[in-house]
């Protein structure tokens, strides 16, 4: 017998949590895990599911619309929003029994509840007002999104924790923040009917995305009705006579919504976690620091997903528990991956991107080659949808090397996917070329660019 009660204790029943929960349970070890929400964690339960379930339901609206030219006439179309939160209620709830399932057919011990740490090897578990201790210890609690409770009134907006459960689909709805989270509830609540704004501190929405993608994403945002306003952010916000919401800009614009939404990035959920308790190093802002192995600076302590603030995406902390596994229970030291990761932006249109933009590679390399082609796609010469596709790869010159594909269009993710196997591999140019085109696809554009469409010399762009 040792002299804990468990070999591995997980804080966190989210993606990363879960799966390294019930890997390590899999192989025979005392494994407990807590959580003290939901199980599946953001991703599932008040994040990238529900969200693409929503993504799914405001689509709808343009394929009515394109089904004309198409030859179909559609009944007068309504839109429930309870039905949808109920389906998809429905769903969740479903996939967060597949969650527990999964740990408790492995003999995991679940707990419902909050953990805290107490020391370096002790738990105290709130709802059972008990402490437990562990050998090894995984932290991944992730993330929370930021309220900006430095603006006076924010806590009048909701956040995406609430979006999901709102009591009807607002008429009229302010989004701030210009990343993943803004961009893709804007396009839903336009797709859905509501009347749209979105309000980001930056020049251009999608900081650190390909420039060209960004503009063109705005323009298509534009053109479905939603008013992008870039360079400002809230000053204040109060809530008017008849209920709505009213927010002063800094510049001096007054904007009023039924809902304002504030989607500025998130915070690791690390605040009365009892990191000081175990000696858990953060990095002043409430991120674990971890090694290339997700170590934290307490040996027998680990970290993954959001709160180590690495890459906030649910396939990176699955990958990091998984390398963790290798490393820690299997003795095959196995560092996370963090190159080239592909992935989606479910705006409308949405985006699919892996690698380097422009503007990040012309740092790095003297001499870049853009192929780069906007078009209409196929289905839109019926639908009489002006909505244009774009595609864009960049290619280092000197080893002719393909160091980042940028999409904007329909299914963009799921060629991202695929895209991200032959980056992987190190694919050049010439191996994109030597590659048969399906047809017709839009997807046969990134194989059928045969000359650059402009060079890019230290930095500049060289355009006739
Ligand atoms: P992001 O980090 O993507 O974007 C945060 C946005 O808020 C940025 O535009 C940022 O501006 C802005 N911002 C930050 N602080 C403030 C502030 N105080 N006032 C005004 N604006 C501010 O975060 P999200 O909230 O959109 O998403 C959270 C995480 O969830 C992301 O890390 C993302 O990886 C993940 N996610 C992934 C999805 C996917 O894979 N499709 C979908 C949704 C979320 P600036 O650019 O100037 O810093």
């Amino acid at each position: 017998m040792t002299e804990y009660d468990y070999d591995f204790f997980v804080i966190g029943g989210g993606s990363g949590g879960v799966r390294a929960g019930r890997l390590v349970a899999g192989m025979g070890k005392r494994v407990g895990i807590a959580e003290e929400y939901r199980w599946g964690g953001t991703c599932v339960i008040r994040g990238c599911v529900p969200k693409k379930l929503m993504v799914y339901a405001s689509h709808f609206s343009s394929e009515f619309k394109a089904a004309k030219g198409f030859g179909w006439t559609t009944g007068e179309a309504a839109f429930d929003w309870k039905t949808l939160i109920a389906n998809k209620d429905k769903e969740i709830s479903r996939l967060e029994g597949l969650y527990r399932k999964g740990l408790e057919n492995n003999e995991a011990d679940i707990f419902d509840s909050r953990a805290e740490l107490r020391g370096a090897h002790e738990i105290y578990l709130k709802s059972l007002d008990k402490t437990v201790t562990a050998e090894k210890i995984l932290i991944a609690v992730g993330g929370t999104p930021n309220r900006d409770a430095l603006v006076e009134g924010s806590d009048l907006c909701i956040t995406s924790d609430e979006v999901f459960h709102l009591e009807e689909l607002p008429e009229s709805i302010i989004i701030a923040g210009g990343g993943y989270i803004a961009v893709e509830f804007a396009c839903i609540f336009a797709g859905l009917g509501s009347k749209v704004k979105l309000i980001y501190r930056g020049e251009e929405i999608l900081r650190g995305f390909d420039g060209d993608l960004r503009e063109a994403l705005h323009e298509e945002m534009e053109a479905k009705g939603i008013e992008v306003i870039c360079g400002d952010v809230f000053a204040a916000i109060s809530k008017d006579d008849s209920g709505k919401i009213a927010a002063k800009t800094r510049k001096g614009k007054e904007l009023v919504a039924d809902v304002i939404m504030l989607a500025i990035g998130r915070n690791p959920q690390t605040e009365g976690l009892g990191l000081e308790a175990a000696g858990v190093g953060t990095d002043g802002k409430g991120n674990i620091l971890v090694d290339a192995y997700s170590r934290t600076s307490v040996e027998h302590i680990w970290a993954v997903g959001d709160v180590t603030n690495r890459v906030s995406l649910t396939p990176v902390a699955i990958h990091e528990s998984m390398c963790l596994v290798e490393t820690v229970f299997r003795d095959n030291p196995t560092s996370p991956d963090h190159e080239l990761i592909p992935t989606a932006v479910f705006s409308q249109p949405e985006i699919g991107t892996v690698g380097m933009s422009e503007e990040d590679a012309a740092k790095d390399y003297p001499a870049l080659d853009i192929y780069r082609a906007r078009f209409r796609p196929m289905k839109n010469t019926l639908s009489g949808s002006d909505e244009r596709m774009m595609m864009k790869i960049v290619v280092d010159n000197a080893s002719d090397r393909v160091l980042g594909v940028h999409i904007l269009g329909p299914d963009a993710g799921e060629m991202a996917q695929t895209l991200g196997i032959a980056l992987k591999m190190g694919a050049t140019k010439a191996d994109f070329d030597r590659t048969m085109a399906v047809h017709p696809t839009a997807a046969e554009e990134l194989v059928t660019m045969y000359a650059p469409s402009y060079r890019v010399i230290d930095g500049v762009r060289q355009e006739d």
